[in-house]
C-alpha cells in the first residue's frame, strides 16, 4: 500500500465556516476526497468572525500559540471542528486580528493590518503544528494570505527539526490578488531583509505575500491547466509571468473539482423541488421558484439569464452591461446574485429597479439564493476577462443550465462546445473580449433553447458531465510525492 501522507491545509476561508468565493469551497471539499484515498489530512484557518456562526459548531482546545510581531509577542488560541467527512479543522483566534465580518476588508478598501493579519495567521500555522503534535509531510499553502509560510520554512525555521521532512505547496486560485505591502512588513514578520531582493520576495519596491511563495514554495500548482500556461504570458501574469516561468517546470495545472454532496440537484435541501437528469420537471418547478423571489413576469418560455458572481470586473461585468438592454429586447429576463465594485452594484440596482418585470438583482453574499438561482435559471453568464478555474459554470451543468462562457482559463477547459451536429458539448463559449461577441454566443444558446431536440440532448449532457474531485485529488497526491522525493 502506499505511503500514507500526512497533509496541512492552510487557507484563509473554508466552507462551510467562510467564504467569499471559490478558495473556500475547495478548502472545503479537496481535503473530503484527500481523506478518501487514505491520508491522513487536517485543515487550518483564521477564526474570522462568521466561524462562530457555522452550524458545524467549533470547540476551545486549551491551547495557545505566541507569535513574535515586529517587536512584541501575540497569542493566538486554538480552537477546533471537524468538517463533514470527519477533517478536524483547526481556528487561529485572535480577536483583535480576526473578529471582524468581512473578512478582508470593507467596501472602501482592505483592512490597513491586513499584512500583520496574515504575518501573524502564517506563522501561527507553523506553531500550531507543534502544540497539537503533528509533523506534515505537506503544507497546501493557497493564495497569498498563506504566502509566507514557505518563506518561514527556509528561513526562521530552516535548522527546525520539527519540519525537517516537511515540504510545501502553493496553489494560486487568482493571480490578481498578491498581498503587496511596504517593505518595513519585513521587520513586522521577523524576516531577515537580504530576502528583499528581486530574486526574493520584493515585487517593485514592496513586499509581496504572492511572490514570496512564488519564489519559496517547494512546489506550484493552480487550478486549471490553461490558467497555469496563460498565467506564464504577459497578458494574464500581472507581472508575475517571469517568475511562473523560471519555475515552469514545477507549476501544474489542476482542475477543480465539484463537491457533489453540496452542488448536486437530486438531494439539494437549498431548491423548491428536486430533480435528475431521468426526471427534470423539478427544474421547471424550481425555475418558477426563481421567478417568484425577485417578482419577474417570466412564463416557462421565457429564459432567463442568471450570474452568480463576485462584482468585479474580472467577471467581464462590462460586456454584460453592454448587451443587456438588447437581450432584454429579444425576449429574455435576467437575474444577478452578487457583490463587490459599488459602482456595479449601484448601477444593477438601479436597472433592476427600472425593468422590475425582467431583471431581478440581489446584492449581497446568499449561498442559500444561490443555489436556488442555478437551480432556476436557463443560463449562466460567465464572460470573464480571465478565469483560473470558475466553479459556478460547472455547478450549473449538474444543475442543468447552459453555461455561456468566454474560452479563458478553466472556463475554456471545463466547457465543451455545443457542436449543433453532433449534439455534444456542455455550452457556448467565445474567445474575444467584446460585447458582439458575447452577443452573438446568447443568440446562439437561445436557439438552441428554443429547439426542443437540442435543448434535452444539451441538458442531459450537462447534467452527466462528472467534475467530481476523485480524479483531481488524485493528481494532487501524485505532486505531493514527487515533492517529498526532492
Ligand atoms: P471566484 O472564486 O473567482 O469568486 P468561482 O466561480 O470559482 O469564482 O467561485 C465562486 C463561488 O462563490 C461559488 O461557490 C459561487 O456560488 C459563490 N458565490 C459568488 N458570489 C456569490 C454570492 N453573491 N452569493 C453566494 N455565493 C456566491
Amino acid at each position: 500500500m502506499a505511503q500514507i501522507l500526512k497533509i496541512l491545509l492552510a487557507s484563509s476561508e473554508v466552507y462551510p465556516y467562510a467564504k467569499t468565493g471559490g478558495l473556500a469551497d475547495i478548502a472545503g471539499s479537496l481535503p473530503k476526497a484527500l481523506k478518501q484515498l487514505g491520508h491522513d489530512v487536517r485543515v487550518i484557518m483564521p477564526k474570522h468572525k462568521c466561524v462562530a456562526q457555522c452550524p458545524l459548531g467549533i470547540r476551545p482546545m486549551g491551547l495557545d500559540v505566541d507569535i513574535p510581531i515586529g517587536g512584541t509577542r501575540k497569542k493566538g488560541f486554538l480552537y477546533s471542528s471537524h468538517l463533514n467527512g470527519g477533517i478536524p479543522i483547526y481556528f487561529v483566534g485572535n480577536e483583535t486580528y480576526y473578529s471582524r465580518d468581512p473578512i478582508y476588508g470593507t467596501r472602501h478598501g482592505d483592512y490597513p493590518d491586513n499584512a500583520e493579519r496574515f504575518i501573524f495567521f502564517c506563522r501561527s500555522v507553523l506553531e500550531v503544528c507543534k502544540s497539537v503534535g503533528f509533523h506534515p509531510d505537506i503544507i497546501h499553502c493557497n493564495d497569498w494570505q498563506t504566502g509566507l509560510i514557505p518563506v518561514y520554512l527556509k528561513t526562521v525555521y530552516a535548522d527546525d527539526k520539527w519540519f525537517q521532512n516537511t515540504r510545501t505547496i502553493f496553489s494560486v486560485h487568482n493571480l490578481g490578488y498578491q498581498g503587496n505591502f511596504p517593505s518595513s512588513e519585513l521587520k513586522t514578520a521577523g524576516l531577515p531583509f537580504s530576502i528583499f531582493t528581486p530574486e526574493g520576495v520584493e515585487f517593485y519596491n514592496h513586499f509581496s505575500f504572492l511572490k514570496s511563495a512564488l519564489v519559496f514554495a517547494d512546489l506550484l500548482t493552480t487550478v486549471s491547466p490553461t490558467y497555469a500556461k496563460e498565467i506564464q504570458t504577459k497578458a494574464f501574469g500581472f507581472k508575475m509571468d517571469g517568475i511562473l516561468r523560471q519555475r515552469s517546470k514545477e507549476l501544474f495545472g489542476i482542475l477543480n473539482g465539484v463537491d457533489y454532496q453540496e452542488w448536486d440537484p437530486a438531494f439539494d435541501p437549498c431548491i423548491e423541488k428536486n430533480y435528475t437528469p431521468e426526471s427534470i420537471s423539478g427544474k421547471f418547478a424550481c425555475k418558477r421558484k426563481l421567478a417568484d423571489l425577485f417578482s419577474l413576469k417570466v412564463d416557462d418560455a421565457m429564459p432567463i439569464f442568471s450570474m452568480v458572481t463576485r462584482l468585479s470586473s474580472q467577471k467581464g461585468i462590462d460586456l454584460v452591461i453592454d448587451i443587456l438592454g438588447d437581450i432584454l429586447g429579444e425576449g429574455t429576463a435576467f437575474v444577478l446574485l452578487g457583490s463587490g465594485d459599488s459602482i456595479y452594484e449601484d448601477y444593477f440596482l438601479k436597472l433592476s429597479k427600472k425593468f422590475p418585470d425582467r431583471i431581478g438583482v440581489h446584492i449581497g453574499f446568499d449561498e442559500k439564493l444561490a443555489h436556488q438561482i442555478l437551480a432556476g435559471t436557463d443560463f449562466l453568464l460567465m464572460p470573464s476577462q480571465y478565469e483560473p478555474c470558475g466553479l459556478t459554470q460547472m455547478y450549473s451543468l449538474k444543475y442543468g443550465a447552459i453555461p455561456i462562457v468566454r474560452s479563458v482559463g478553466g472556463l475554456a477547459d471545463s466547457i465543451k462546445e455545443f457542436n449543433l451536429k453532433t449534439l455534444r458539448g456542455t455550452g457556448v463559449k467565445f474567445k474575444k473580449f467584446a460585447p458582439d461577441n458575447l452577443h452573438r454566443t446568447v443568440q446562439k444558446a437561445v436557439s438552441v433553447y428554443r429547439k426542443k431536440n437540442q435543448w434535452q440532448r444539451l441538458t442531459l449532457n450537462n447534467m452527466n458531465a462528472n467534475f467530481g474531485w476523485d480524479r483531481a485529488a488524485k493528481k494532487y497526491c501524485q505532486l505531493y510525492r514527487r515533492v517529498l522525493i526532492k
